[in-house]
């Protein structure tokens, strides 16, 4: 379902609880989700990824990420090590429409995650522009914003 991004900084600055979760809780955090990014993907300034705080759903950690039209579905994921150095590169935010801030990143991040099929992740590398937008997605289920 295409659910409302939540632009509140109040509810967006509390972290995501986690909590057990069902299947069904779960496929339904993850299809409201790629709806929502999907429907948010067609309209400027677009959308590259999502968590599910954005949306309402507040004890659930999940993000989406979509490069290139390629899915990543990271459940409670946790960045475990953050290498290769750092740097600075503007972010916007569907949240906080018109706002666009430089943010110093990991250039390469292993991350812990379940999939949405529960296969677990325990150390995916990422690197580059897609680590960045991971960070970014990470950061909003521990209540951080751009
Ligand atoms: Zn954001």
């Amino acid at each position: 379902m295409i659910k409302q991004i939540i632009k509140d900084a109040d509810i967006l600055e509390q972290p995501v609880s986690r909590e057990p979760y069902t299947k069904e809780a779960l496929a339904e955090v993850v299809q409201d989700l790629k709806d929502t990014a999907t429907h948010a993907a067609k309209h400027p300034p677009g959308c590259l990824g999502l968590a599910s705080n954005q949306i309402g759903h507040l004890r659930l950690p999940v993000i989406v990420v979509r490069l290139l039209d390629e899915w990543y579905v990271m459940i409670n994921p946790v960045v475990t090590k953050a290498y290769g150095g750092k740097n600075w590169q503007r972010e916007a935010c569907l949240s906080f429409p018109g706002k666009n801030t430089k943010m110093q990143r990991n250039k390469r991040i292993r991350v812990n995650y379940v999939d949405e099929d529960g296969c677990t992740h325990p150390d995916a590398m990422f690197s580059g522009f897609k680590a960045r937008v991971i960070q970014h997605e990470i950061d909003h289920l521990n209540g951080i914003h751009i």
